[in-house]
């Protein structure tokens, strides 16, 4: 049987198309309400028909560390890239690490691609296409700056990054690819503008599942296994009157140390940040005798856990020096920020939606098809379904 290594994992070779699915943002309650509501049928099948798990995925909950996470099929003690936001020490400055530079292993795509298999990858946000497709022979490319002939192939003016329909552009062009182009393997990530707005159970959730439903039905009447998973949950963070519930760590910090004394970093940060304000659940600063501050951030109302730099890479698998002296995670209804003033909440039109913590790790792992010989006691990660739907699907029986 063919099969192909890679990051520490052998896996055995597509018996049909596999399209692996991470759904921004996808509460593990999301599908269950658009099933419930009689809007989804496909995935109203899967309890039957196929494998309906649950997963965690890395902390931070963020989309790219996760993203990155799936297709390594390796935390991102592994693969490097631990937020969108780093404060590269070396350096002296914050920066972006959505740059292939900081990648530092190569994708189960690249490595399937360079065995031989077509291999296609569609993100809703480009910022995510050049970590997804980093040396990645095949077809790649994000709905956000999608070219004429992509457009002309999915029938779909290029949507708003801001919107529903950017996701909607991904799960149509991975249909019209499987139909014209069959690739054994196929890659599809969308963005969490809905999630962010709307909750579990919601008619703007429902509906975006509904979609994508209809979408996931086609993909499965072309005969391909579908493996759906996402890179985090996400939760309410605000207050009863709508404000968003938010420990400003940086002003904190500066009141009890003086300013510019510790610099917090929130790699929830991305050009990107209408949505969520950049504000999430997860923190890392920067600080001299950040142990003797533990306790004391730790203390604060909305604060979950406070961790010591190598005790957060240790329990959360993260490389130790994109990271700073101390790693902050807020719970579950609540956020934290840098200064006040440093925020701009004027995008955000709903009460605050967001993710980054630990009560945002759970997520759905589903399959269209049967799992056999996975141990009943594995922690089953997000990062874990590459594994499972090639080396643990039932095989096809011939009709
Ligand atoms: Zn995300």
């Amino acid at each position: 049987m063919k099969s192909i290594s890679t990051n520490g994992r052998t896996y055995r070779w597509m018996d049909q198309p596999l399209v692996v699915v991470c759904v921004d943002g996808s509460e593990p309650a999301y599908i269950p309400e658009a099933v419930r509501a009689g809007v989804a049928p496909f995935l109203g099948r899967l309890g039957s028909s196929g494998t309906l798990l649950e997963a965690d995925c890395v902390i931070p909950s963020f989309t790219n560390p996760n993203n990155l996470s799936i297709v390594t099929g390796a935390p991102p003690a592994v693969h490097g890239i631990c937020g969108n936001y780093f404060f590269d020490r070396e350096a002296g400055t914050e920066v972006m690490m959505n740059d292939p530079k900081y990648l530092r292993c190569g994708t189960l795509l690249a490595a399937f691609a360079d065995a031989g298999a077509k291999v296609a990858v569609v993100t809703a946000k480009d910022k995510l296409r050049t970590l997804l497709g980093h040396r990645l022979t095949g077809t790649c490319f994000s709905a956000e700056k999608a070219d004429a002939a992509t457009v002309a192939l999915v029938g779909m003016p290029v949507p708003s990054v801001y919107s529903a329909e950017l996701s909607e552009f991904v799960f149509a062009a991975g249909v019209k690819l499987m139909e014209r182009d069959r690739p054994e393997l196929m890659y599809l990530s969308t963005t969490d503008y809905v999630q962010h707005k709307a909750a579990p159970g919601t008619p703007a959730a429902n509906a975006f599942y509904a979609m994508m439903d209809r979408y996931l039905a086609r993909l499965d009447a072309l005969g391909c296994t579908i493996a759906l998973t996402a890179d985090h949950g996400m939760n309410a963070k605000h207050r009863a009157d709508g404000s968003p519930d938010v420990v400003y760590l940086q002003d904190v910090l500066d009141g009890w140390l003086g300013a510019g004394k510790a610099r917090v970093i929130l790699p929830i940060t991305d050009p990107y940040v209408v949505h969520h304000g950049a504000l999430g659940s997860f923190a890392t600063v920067y600080v001299d005798a950040g142990e003797e501050l533990a306790g004391r951030i730790g203390s604060l109302k909305g604060v979950e856990v406070v961790l010591g730099r190598d005790e957060a890479a240790r329990r959360f698998e993260l490389p130790p020096e994109r990271i700073g002296d101390l790693v902050v995670v807020s719970t579950r209804h609540v956020v934290i920020g840098t200064s006040k003033a440093r925020h701009d909440l004027s995008g955000l039109t709903e009460p605050l939606r967001s993710h980054g913590g630990i009560s945002e790790q759970r997520v759905p792992l589903l399959f269209n098809r049967k799992l056999r010989g996975v141990e009943a006691h594995r922690r089953l990660r997000n990062f874990d379904i590459f594994d499972l739907a090639l080396n643990h699907v039932e095989e096809k029986v011939a009709a």
